[in-house]
C-alpha cells in the first residue's frame, strides 16, 4: 500500500477544559470540580470508551462513592454538545472519542473484538464532496464505518479470542 492513510495533527487554541468553560458559560453554568476531572480523565489519552469504561475509571481514580452515572451520563452529553467528543453507535453501544484537537478520520470496526481502526482518506473526503455538490448539498461531515474481522481475530480464530477491548 503506498497510500498513506494516517491521521494529520490539528492545533487548538483551548485546552478541553477552557472550551467547556466557554460552553458552559454561554449556558449560565459553571465547571464543577467534578466535570473538571472527568474533562481531564477523557483527554488524558486518546481512545474509545463508553460510559461505563469512564465510570470505571473514575471509580479508580477518585473513589466509588465520589461520581456517580448520572453525572458521568450528563457530562458526557455537555461534552457531544460542547464539539469536544463525538459519539457514534456500534451495535446498540455509545462510543465516545475525542474531536476537539483531533483530526477528522473513519473507521475499521471489527465484529469480533469491537475494535476500531483509524484512517484518514482524501479520496472518501472527495466522494463525501462530489456527491454533496451533485445534491446541491452543503456537506458538514460525515463518518464512515467499515465492519468486519480484524487480522488478530482472523489468525487466532481456531484459538482463543481476544479480549482487548478499545
Ligand atoms: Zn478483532
Ligand atoms: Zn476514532
Amino acid at each position: 500500500m503506498s497510500q498513506d492513510y494516517s491521521l494529520g495533527t490539528v492545533e487548538v487554541a483551548l485546552t478541553p477544559v477552557q472550551r467547556l468553560e466557554e460552553y458552559l458559560q454561554s449556558k449560565g453554568k459553571r465547571v464543577t470540580q467534578q466535570r473538571r476531572i472527568i474533562v481531564e480523565q477523557v483527554f488524558a489519552r486518546h481512545e474509545h470508551f463508553d460510559a461505563d469504561d469512564l465510570l470505571a475509571q473514575l471509580r479508580d481514580l477518585i473513589g466509588p462513592k465520589k461520581v456517580s452515572r448520572p453525572t458521568v451520563y450528563r457530562t458526557l452529553t455537555e461534552l457531544v454538545e460542547a464539539g469536544l467528543l463525538r459519539k457514534m453507535t456500534l451495535g446498540g453501544r455509545s462510543v465516545y472519542e475525542h474531536d476537539y484537537g483531533y483530526p477528522q478520520h473513519d473507521h475499521l470496526h471489527c465484529t469480533k473484538c469491537d475494535k476500531l481502526i483509524e484512517f484518514s482518506s482524501d479520496e472518501v473526503k472527495k466522494i463525501r464532496d462530489d456527491v454533496g455538490r451533485e445534491h446541491q448539498f452543503r456537506v458538514t461531515g460525515h463518518r464512515l464505518i467499515i465492519t468486519g474481522v480484524c487480522s488478530d481475530c482472523s489468525r487466532s480464530r481456531r484459538t482463543a479470542r481476544p479480549h482487548d477491548l478499545i
